[in-house]
């Protein structure tokens, strides 16, 4: 042991973690009480995994295998202390855990309050942990002893610039002296309400009630005895529960303060026998899109957790919280088998299939509910579209689409309810954001003839519609790529009357000049079937990627892709007119008129003009003209 650690060091926080304090402090919560179920969540978690590891090493327990918490509030001293015989920490672990902000979840809570402006209920789904002790003590120390370590380490903090480490008695390490860790909060003068036994009960039993390990509360001088129920849920039968009980579960198991949109729990006997106890939160939580997409469902081998790391359920459930808790899973299997494990994978199988038949359920009973729920996490789904080739047709009915027709979410079985006559195919136009979708020339021959068409805004729709799948034998088609052809579709009765097509030798001659304008600027030029307002449009030519994944891709990775195909609208006056001055004219104009078209459809496309510099002098041209200046 280096000498200097053997005396009291001061190290300083970071800035952000000064930061967090601060807000802390100031009080982001409405909420104070939470602090408690920071705490004792922590406190069991040191259980767990002390019990996780004892599995390999039981001499790790030395002789004290009842794993509990305790609570004790010392009146005349002003302290509440909350202590532990879990896992405790050495001395580094007491710098990392507590002194620095490596925590995702930390970070994402900073990053979304500078987003949210500091005043947000999006704050409430974030357990910031240990720190939000600072918003009821004005001083923290926490004293811990590591499962089969002799040192003892005191971490103090007034929670303002830093924190010092110093050694300790490890015969005086909190209240657990064989190990463990004790968090001795010196309260505020206006939170010594949280001295009162009765407070202290209240609060573990609306927040900390299905904890699986005893809280026991100690007052001193009397005996110490246990206010949590300690009891996991999921292996109570449905109807002895009550929805507040599942509420705080849910809480409890996940450090979400909202109330879960859909509770699964049920027992599977068979071949295999766990129980399972799912939630699917109200809000988006803060990790949902982190690049790793993990899930975070934990596994519990007979009460015993294992792990929230075993990949329970496929990604594109990632927003599925709660617990499985398998009877038949080996308690000795590292974690890195875990995935492996051909019981975890039944499990896993079939749980993913429960949870589909629930949404399945929940959609017909609660049409608004699953809508608002597809609306927080549709897209994640949608994910499993893509990858999940064996549910693909359970999870097209479960989508929800924007379309064209109206302001609702509508499922595919109701798309294909009001297909037109002559209608085969699911049309469908995908892009970044519903207005400009929904203001598409792409849209303008299906609109005429009243054909329902997806308007699909989600990164993930570029990559599943191009898979050939089908909805009921219909297949799906982008109305911005190939050429597409709905002139069997009768148009509707409005359309009709504007409807004025042009002879195909008219614009042959138009046609080839703009081919010869453009060069390769275009894969094709060609008259539209699809535009009936609008002069001209972009799509893009067969076989490669639709315009939006090819702008997705384009940002990523500029360079490569086929050119566009511009189609004109050859029954529009503008574009008659335009052949005409190109057969008089020739070239030169041509290329003028033809650079600007090509310029509109971009712009249409909410792209830049090529050269944008080139683009305003070329209008600023055909300005003066048009004012007879030229
Ligand atoms: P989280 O619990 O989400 O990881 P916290 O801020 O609550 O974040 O705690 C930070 C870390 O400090 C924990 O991950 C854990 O490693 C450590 N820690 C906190 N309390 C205890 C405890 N009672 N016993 C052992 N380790 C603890
Ligand atoms: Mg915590």
């Amino acid at each position: 042991m280096i000498s200097d650690s053997r005396t009291e060091e001061a190290h300083p926080f970071l800035a952000e973690v000064s930061r967090l304090l601060h807000l802390m402090v100031n009080s982001v919560y409405s909420d104070r009480d939470i602090f408690l179920r920071e705490l004792i969540s922590n406190a069991s978690d040191a259980c767990d995994k002390l019990r996780y590891d004892a599995i390999a090493h039981p001499e790790l327990l030395g002789g004290e295998d009842r794993l509990r918490i305790t609570i004790v509030p010392d009146r005349a001293a002003g302290t509440l202390t909350i202590a532990d015989n879990g896992i405790g920490m050495d001395r580094q672990e007491l710098i990392e855990n507590l002194g620095t902000i490596a925590r995702s979840g930390t970070r994402a809570f900073l990053e979304r309050l500078q987003q949210a402006n500091g005043s947000s209920g999006l704050i409430g789904q974030f357990g910031v942990g240990f720190y939000s002790a600072f918003m009821v003590a004005g001083e923290i120390e926490v004293t811990s002893r590591r499962a089969g370590s002799g040192d003892a380490w005191a971490w103090r903090s007034d929670g303002l610039s830093g924190f010092t480490i110093s050694p300790a008695d490890p015969q005086s390490a909190g209240v657990l002296p064989a190990r463990g860790t004790a968090v001795k909060l010196s309260l505020k003068e206006d939170a010594r309400a949280f001295l009162e036994p009765g407070e202290i009960e209240r609060i573990v039993r609306a927040y900390s009630d299905h904890i699986l390990f005893p809280v026991e509360l100690e007052v001193p001088g009397q005996a110490a005895r246990q206010i949590n129920t300690a009891s996991a849920l999921w292996q109570r039968s449905r109807n002895e529960v009550t929805p507040q009980e599942y509420t705080q579960a849910y809480r409890s198991l996940t450090s979400h303060i909202d109330e879960p949109a859909l509770t699964i729990h049920y027992k599977a006997e068979g071949r295999q026998s766990y129980a399972v106890l799912l939630f699917i939160p109200g809000q988006r939580p803060y990790d949902l899109f982190d690049p790793d997409r993990k899930g975070r469902v934990k596994l519990y081998v007979r009460r015993v957790f294992i792990t929230d790391d075993a990949g329970l359920l496929p990604a594109y459930l990632r927003f599925v919280r709660g617990a499985i808790d398998s009877e038949d899973v080996p308690l000795n299997i590292s974690r890195e088998m875990l995935q492996k494990n051909p019981l975890v994978g039944q499990i896993r199988n079939a749980v993913t299939g429960r949870v589909l038949a629930e949404l399945e359920g929940f959609a017909s009973r609660d049409p608004g509910g699953y809508q608002s729920f597809f609306q927080t996490f549709g897209t994640v789904l949608k994910e499993g579209l893509y990858e999940d080739a064996a549910r693909r047709e359970q999870l097209l009915k479960l989508a929800r689409f924007r379309t064209t027709q109206g302001s609702s979410w509508r499922s595919l079985a109701e798309y294909v309810a009001s297909l037109r006559p002559n209608q085969t195919e699911i049309y469908f136009l995908a892009g970044e954001s519903l207005d400009r979708l929904a203001a598409s020339p792409q849209l303008e021959a299906a609109r005429a003839r009243g054909v329902e068409v997806l308007l699909l805004t989600d990164p993930i729709d570029h990559f599943w519609t191009v898979l050939g799948m089908k909805f009921e034998g219909r297949p799906f088609r982008s109305l911005s790529q190939g050429e597409v052809d709905l002139t069997s579709i009768s148009l509707t009765d409005d359309s009709k009357a504007a409807d004025t097509p042009a002879k195909d030798a008219d614009v042959k001659g138009l046609i080839d000049g703009l081919r010869a304008a453009l060069g390769d600027a275009v894969t094709d030029v060609r008259a539209s079937k699809r535009l009936t307002e609008s002069v001209v449009c972009l799509v893009a030519p067969r076989g490669g990627a639709d315009l939006g994944l090819d702008r997705l891709l384009q940002r990523q990775q500029p360079g490569a892709n086929p050119k566009p195909v511009l189609e004109v609208n050859p029954g529009h006056p503008l574009i008659t007119a335009i052949g005409r001055r190109i057969a008089e004219t020739g070239k030169e104009e041509a290329a003028e008129l033809a650079r600007l078209l090509l310029d509109e459809a971009r712009i249409l496309e909410g792209e830049t003009p090529a050269d944008p510099a080139d683009f305003v002098a070329r209008m600023n041209r055909m300005m003066l003209r048009a004012l007879g200046a030229r």
